[in-house]
């Protein structure tokens, strides 16, 4: 059971959360629980952070954002033991859950099961570890990115060969599209690993996309439901197979990512290599490029445009300017941050044609511009203005009918 940052952002919605632990107990379940910190918390630390050294020490950035878990660790177990289910708390360096040593982006290498296994054995009905963090083979302390307590509790539902792995948090399950931007949003009863996968990648922050990669691999029983709500068995929205499936839509959800750049460099040379030496350069900063696309040549010269995060423009823009000096040579780069990511995303589209003429005849309907777009086999995206964003979520979400079911 993980219970994310709006489910113990207070003393009384971690007694809240704790009582369902409680109705697992007296099930006879033995229950792990992960817990995130309590919501903002984790904000507050990263701008502690950034305040305190603006080219920060990984490790120590690390050290201090992983603390929130650490609280809210504790205090679940104090609360359990407070209602007489006995349980103790386990820090990831403790489990030891190790990681690699990628700090603010670590994967999960190891969950050793002995250490936890040995106290249920000896009674213990709950272990309750903190989510989002472990320990690198240099003995230090990592973090897996944020919205990692998700990847955390796949992880040990996969580790333990749990029943269940349940993500309770502040909605009552997947949406068609995020219920905040569109109170047409429908929750879904089931959707597939694949489309879940595109959906958190694209942006939904319901689930961490590792999660759902993990639980795919691991045939984890993934489920996500609300904290505030009471639950039967079926609640929620289950995360499964596709052919646990049996009537959905050709496009299953809509994503949006206010989170991206586009950037132009200007009268590059149109000739072989330039794009290997862009992107490799790119590569090297640690930029992530996503969407990719060169315009029209002219004279020999062409212009290159690529997406990446917001907050790696600038590692991309020192990357490009060190390039340009020896072999790339354009007249100028353009960095656009204000734009934002639309999806649409359903494993019908391998079989459906016209999705993509319907998304764009839809966001033109709106007067909306498209700025680049990408496909795959089972998702389009576009980047547009970002202050078109809600509008063509809507729209997109209309245009599909995704208020209705198959
Ligand atoms: P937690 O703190 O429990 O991990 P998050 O804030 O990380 O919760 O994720 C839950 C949020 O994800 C919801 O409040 C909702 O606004 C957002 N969200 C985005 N897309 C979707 C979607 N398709 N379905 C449900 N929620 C979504
Ligand atoms: N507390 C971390 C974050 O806000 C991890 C999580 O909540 O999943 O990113
Ligand atoms: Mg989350």
């Amino acid at each position: 059971m993980k219970f994310g940052g709006t489910s113990v952002a207070t003393l009384d919605r971690i007694r809240r959360a704790a009582k369902r632990v409680g109705v697992e107990v007296a099930k006879g379940h033995d229950v792990i629980v992960i817990v995130s910190a309590m919501s903002g918390k984790t904000n507050e630390l990263v701008g502690w952070v950034g305040e305190t050294s603006p080219l920060y020490d990984a490790r120590e950035y690390d050290a201090v954002v992983s603390s929130g878990e650490n609280v809210t660790a504790g205090l679940m177990a104090l609360t359990l033991q407070e209602m007489d289910v006995p349980a103790r708390s386990w820090q990831g360096w403790q489990v030891p859950l190790r990681t690699t040593s990628a700090h603010s982006a670590a994967r999960i290498e190891e969950i050793p099961t002995d250490n936890i296994s040995a106290k249920f054995a000896e009674g213990m009905k709950v272990a309750v570890v903190a989510g989002f963090q472990g320990v690198s083979a240099e003995g230090r302390i990592t973090t897996l990115g944020r919205g990692g307590s998700d990847t955390t509790a796949v992880a040990f539902a996969a580790a333990f060969e749990a029943e269940r792995c349940d993500i309770y948090t502040d909605v009552d399950g997947v949406y068609t599209t995020d219920p905040r931007v569109s109170p047409k949003a429908r929750k879904l009863d089931r959707i597939a690993f694949e489309e879940m996968l595109e959906l958190a990648s694209l942006g939904a922050k319901v689930l961490q996309t590792r999660s759902v990669e993990l639980a795919m691999r691991y045939s984890v029983r993934l489920r996500v439901l609300s904290s505030f709500e009471e639950q039967s068995d079926d609640a929620g929205t289950l995360v499964c197979a596709e052919e646990d499936i049996v009537e959905s839509n050709v496009v299953a959800g809509v994503a949006y990512s206010r989170d991206e750049a586009k950037m132009t460099l200007v009268s590059v040379a149109d000739r072989p290599g330039i794009a290997a030496t862009i992107f490799s350069a790119l590569s090297d900063a640690g930029v992530n490029v996503d969407m990719i696309v060169q315009n029209i040549s002219e004279e020999g010269r062409t212009d290159m445009t690529f997406s990446c995060p917001t907050d790696q423009v600038a590692r991309a823009e020192a990357a490009m300017a060190e390039a340009n000096g020896n072999i790339i040579n354009f007249a100028e780069l353009i960095a656009d941050t204000d734009v934002a990511k639309v999806s649409v995303v359903g494993i019908g589209m391998r079989s459906h044609t016209g999705v993509a003429a319907k998304m764009f005849q839809c966001l033109s309907n709106e007067g909306i511009n498209i700025k680049v777009i990408t496909t795959s086999e089972i998702k389009i995206s576009v980047l547009i203005d970002r202050k078109y964003m809600e509008l063509a979520v809507q729209a997109l979400h209309d245009a599909f009918e995704l208020d209705k079911a198959a």
